[in-house]
């Protein structure tokens, strides 16, 4: 279904391109700014089974956006520039930020770079547990799993499932299916507690995953002490924040923000919600992030910023850098606003 689904998203993106509908479109569903959304950046591998990718995109896709940013005349700014120009509608220039989610070291080494080519500041969410070492990156440890097995046992409500893996495609279906089961799992522990037992069962060290992964508090200080670098918070252990009590989710949000701030010795302003969709995170949740005074907490729902955005400061659509859709004919689609336009039905608002 996955492939299915992607397979249809490229074939809209190319069908926006070729017909050049999102020429036309652009005035109308461009709004006056975007937000992108990006996790890993890092040079592409090779390998059939990367269930992953879409969280990765390589530093030339990076670069060819910032390029084409350029050349569009879009302003590159800073999440507390894009509060200024919302509250004090300031749409005078389109203008354009970039957020990095999770805090992988990848952001240091690949995306730093790039951005410094073209003096753009962005925005990395950190999950305070990944910085401390201490986190559960499980998507990372099931593709591991996966990866190294030629077949896979789980026991999915009571019945022992046997999944094939031994080939790129059924491994890929067997992730799929244990992924959405994964996420659909009540809380937080139950899903800790399944991956940690398949990681053991196959003898993958997961507790190596993080700090192999992400930066540590003392990298990230040095980290955002360039003038270019933002931290923002992403919560304390990466939970599905709409699957918690108001009490957790508000301690998930306040507590990853506290720990950043003591340990950059800088303030930590916006927000993004894990996982960020609409299970992810709704209204109960944009209030909490509003309480917990953030000036700014962004979704993973796809969206243009519009002045009505003003009005939902902690409800922010975001275009996704998708790493399966590394393909530069797509750059003026994505800005456009048509593709964002289209997944919505043509809303301007998503905040319900
Ligand atoms: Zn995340």
């Amino acid at each position: 279904m996955k492939q299915l689904r992607n397979n249809v998203i490229r074939a809209g993106l190319g069908a926006l391109y070729f017909t050049g509908a999102h020429h036309l479109l652009r005035p109308i569903f461009a709004g006056v700014g975007t937000i992108f959304m990006l996790h890993s950046v890092r040079p592409g591998r090779n390998g059939a089974f990367q269930p992953n990718r879409h969280l990765e995109v390589a530093p030339e896709f990076l670069r060819a956006m910032l390029s084409h940013l350029r050349c569009l005349g879009i302003d590159i700014i800073t999440m507390d520039d894009v509060y200024r120009r919302l509250t004090e509608r300031d749409f005078s220039r389109r203008f354009a930020s970039f957020t990095f989610d999770d805090g992988y070291r990848d952001n240091r080494d690949f995306a730093l770079p790039v951005m410094r080519e073209f003096e753009a500041p962005f925005t990395v969410h950190v999950t305070s547990n990944f910085a401390q070492g201490v986190g559960h990156l499980w998507w990372i440890a099931l593709e591991m799993v996966i990866a190294r097995v030629s077949s896979i046992e789980v026991e999915i409500d009571g019945i022992a499932t046997r999944f094939d893996a031994s080939t790129p495609a059924t491994k890929q279906a067997a992730f799929d299916r244990l992924h959405d089961w994964l996420r659909g799992l009540p809380a937080g522990d139950d899903l800790q507690r399944e991956i940690t037992a398949l990681c053991a069962r196959h003898g993958l060290d997961e507790a190596a995953i993080c700090p192999e992964l992400c930066m540590s508090y003392d990298e990230l200080k040095s980290f955002a002490d360039d003038p270019l670098v933002s931290l923002g918070a992403h919560s304390v252990t990466h939970c599905n924040l709409a699957g918690q009590s108001p009490e957790v989710a508000s301690q998930e949000m306040a507590v990853s923000r506290a720990r950043i701030e003591n340990a950059v010795q800088r303030p930590v302003v916006h927000l993004a919600y894990p996982y960020g969709d609409r299970l992810a995170a709704g209204p109960r949740e944009f209030a909490l992030a509003k309480a917990a005074g953030f000036k700014t907490a962004v979704t993973t729902r796809p969206g243009m910023l519009f002045p009505e955005n003003a009005g939902y400061l902690t409800a922010l659509p975001r275009v996704s850098l998708n790493g399966n859709y590394q393909d530069e004919r797509i750059l003026p689609v994505l800005t456009s606003g048509a593709a964002t336009a289209m997944w919505n039905g043509f809303r301007r608002i998503d905040a319900a």
